[in-house]
């Protein structure tokens, strides 16, 4: 296919070798090796991931690139160089800034993220979408977790490229991000190619409470029997990097076993905290949220078993309700 043979691949190999080479002998690149050891992190977990330095300055890697003979045309197709559409000047995507290669399932590198030195605002840039590199597809560290693991048996999906990174420096090395958006029923279907069970671990704030719902909904669709999704909940203003840090990750891995909720139990129990159903009106609401969501469930014995439950909660035999109306394309 036309993806495959990119020329792109190539290119990014290239800088993905200059980033990395300029961590080991940039003239600042005591400034990053302190702010990735700050972080705890070694320098063999750090070459595990590729971990690199994008020097300060408009061009470094440009000029570079094209000494090395690639087209500015095509740093700019990788996301690589941006162009000004104003005035056309060109200048590196990635400027001072700590450099993370975003790795296809087959480990090729298909875009980078980086995260500044300190305070400054976007505090990470990611490559855009390319003809290499689509967002809702590509998994942060799926290719390494692989690596570290012949018999994977489960994934857990959590927000950004330090908490996989952090996670793996203290031993769980089955981590895997999205970068910065939503957990796609692509990603899902993505991940069950490779384990049967997935466990959601977002930040202990109100973006990771809102992102754990969304990758719920994107979940059901995909929820045959025999599949499982787990959420994990994290105490307020933690993830899992400083989570793990501050807890170890024998805490960190009981927590895994002890409270990551089913998918079952946090939609009832999400539901349940969004609608009184003392009343028989709040029994009908708590069933009007709950059956659209359960119907989507493909897995015939997991749907059959919500919808008991349901009737347990509501007191009502759901089977004698006439089949719900087709969604209307407007309801979206
Ligand atoms: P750190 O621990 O390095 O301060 P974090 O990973 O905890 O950062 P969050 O603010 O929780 O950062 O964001 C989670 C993830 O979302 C990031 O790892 C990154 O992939 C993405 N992200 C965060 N901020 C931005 C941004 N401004 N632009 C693009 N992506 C972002
Ligand atoms: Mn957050
Ligand atoms: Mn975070
Ligand atoms: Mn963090």
């Amino acid at each position: 296919s036309v993806r495959k043979d990119s020329p792109l691949y190539a290119l990014l190999e290239v800088a993905d070798g200059y980033y990395r080479q300029q961590l080991r002998h940039h003239a600042q690149r005591e400034r990053a090796v302190d702010y990735l050891k700050g972080r705890g992190l070694s320098g063999q977990i750090a070459k595990r991931f590729g971990i690199g330095f994008a020097p300060p300055g408009w061009d470094n890697l440009m000029t570079h690139l094209v000494r090395e003979k690639h087209e500015v045309k095509q740093l700019i197709d990788a996301g690589l160089v941006i162009e000004n559409e104003d005035n056309g000047r060109r200048y590196d995507r990635l400027r001072d800034r700590i450099t993370f290669p975003i790795r296809d399932s087959r480990g090729r590198v298909v875009g980078f993220g980086g995260r500044v030195l300190g305070d400054d605002k976007p505090k990470y840039l990611n490559s855009p979408e390319t003809p290499v590199f689509h967002k809702g597809r590509e998994l942060y560290g799926l290719f390494e977790a692989r690596q570290a693991n012949r018999q994977l048996d489960q994934i857990l999906v959590v927000e950004g490229y330090m908490d996989v990174i952090a996670l793996a420096q203290q031993g769980i090395t089955h981590a895997v991000a999205t970068l910065g958006t939503a957990t796609t029923e692509e990603h899902l279907k993505r991940l069950f190619r490779v384990v049967s069970l997935v466990v959601f671990c977002f930040d202990g704030d109100n973006a990771g409470r809102k992102a754990a719902w969304r990758a719920l909904e994107n979940a059901l669709p995909v929820m045959t029997d025999g599949r499982q999704v787990r959420f994990m909940f994290l105490p307020d203003g933690e993830d899992p990097d400083s989570l793990v840090r501050s807890e170890g990750a024998d805490a960190f891995r009981a927590r895994l076993e002890q409270q990551a909720l089913p998918l079952s139990d946090y939609l009832l129990r999400h539901l349940g905290e969004e609608v009184n159903s003392d009343s028989l009106e709040g029994k009908a609401h708590l069933a009007s949220l709950a059956l659209p969501l359960i119907e989507q469930i493909p897995g015939k014995l997991l749907k059959r078993l919500l919808r008991q439950e349901l009737e347990r909660r509501t007191g009502m035999d759901l089977d004698s309700l006439p089949p719900p109306p087709a969604p209307r394309a407007d309801d979206e």
